[in-house]
């Protein structure tokens, strides 16, 4: 069967910007992070930079009107050979109808969407342990890797840091927003048919092969 376009879905921590590094790197996807790309504006301090900052620091959802934008303007971009793998977004429904309505014009296959399932008190575990490059984007783990703030990253040697918005208060706020704006999207794709499930708390390269194999259809859905 043939390769899909990929929706990662799961609450923060789920371990999708991980998950989604495997998939780019052992399978042909173009991989577009809303949470990257707005990352790189506020880093640029570009005027979506700074309308997206206060939100993102307080573990808040940035306006819809904005990120529709955002990746409207790159889905465009698409060649119709390219696939695309999704990553923190759609996020609210409104972004779910929007990617759906600019899909359909675009004349592509609905993508498939992986929910990955986790529990609360794994997604804390993960988030306050997680340590970012912020030169290459790598994501490691204090539990994981042994690797604290400070030390250097495994792939290109830059200073390991802890995202604003992974300290304790902000992971509170995201799970809340997570539940009350995101969660609803699982059963958007369920009843359009596109949802399968993935357990996110097997062991990471167990996980990435499963999502692998359902991206190539060699599982069943
Ligand atoms: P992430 O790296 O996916 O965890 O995203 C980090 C932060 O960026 C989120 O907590 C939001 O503030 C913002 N963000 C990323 N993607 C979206 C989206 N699709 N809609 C609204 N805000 C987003």
């Amino acid at each position: 069967m043939a390769q899909r376009d990929v929706i990662l879905q799961g609450p923060p921590g789920a371990g999708k910007g991980t998950h989604a590094e495997y998939l780019k790197t052992h399978m042909s996807y173009t991989h577009l992070s809303t949470g990257d790309l707005l990352r790189a504006a506020v880093a640029k301090d570009s005027d979506l930079g700074k309308q997206a900052q206060g939100y993102m620091e307080a573990g808040e959802l940035v306006p819809d009107d904005l990120v529709i934008d955002l990746v409207a303007e790159r889905m465009e971009q698409f060649d119709c050979e390219e696939h695309f793998l999704l990553d923190g977004f759609p996020r609210t429904t409104a972004q779910a109808e929007t990617l759906t309505a600019i899909l359909e014009t675009l004349d592509r296959e609905r993508p498939l969407v992986i929910n990955l399932v986790i529990s609360d008190a794994e997604i804390v575990r993960r988030l306050a342990g997680r340590r970012m490059c912020p030169d290459c984007g790598t994501i490691c783990n204090v539990h994981r890797d042994g690797l604290d703030i400070g030390d250097k990253c495994p792939q290109c040697g830059g200073e390991l840091y802890r995202r604003s918005d992974d300290q304790p208060e902000a992971i509170h706020n995201r799970l809340e927003v997570y539940e009350q704006d995101s969660a609803p999207l699982i059963e958007y794709y369920q009843k359009r048919g596109q949802l399968v499930t993935v357990d996110a708390e097997q062991g990471q390269q167990q996980v990435s092969v499963e999502l692998a194999e359902l991206a190539q259809g060699r599982r069943p859905c």
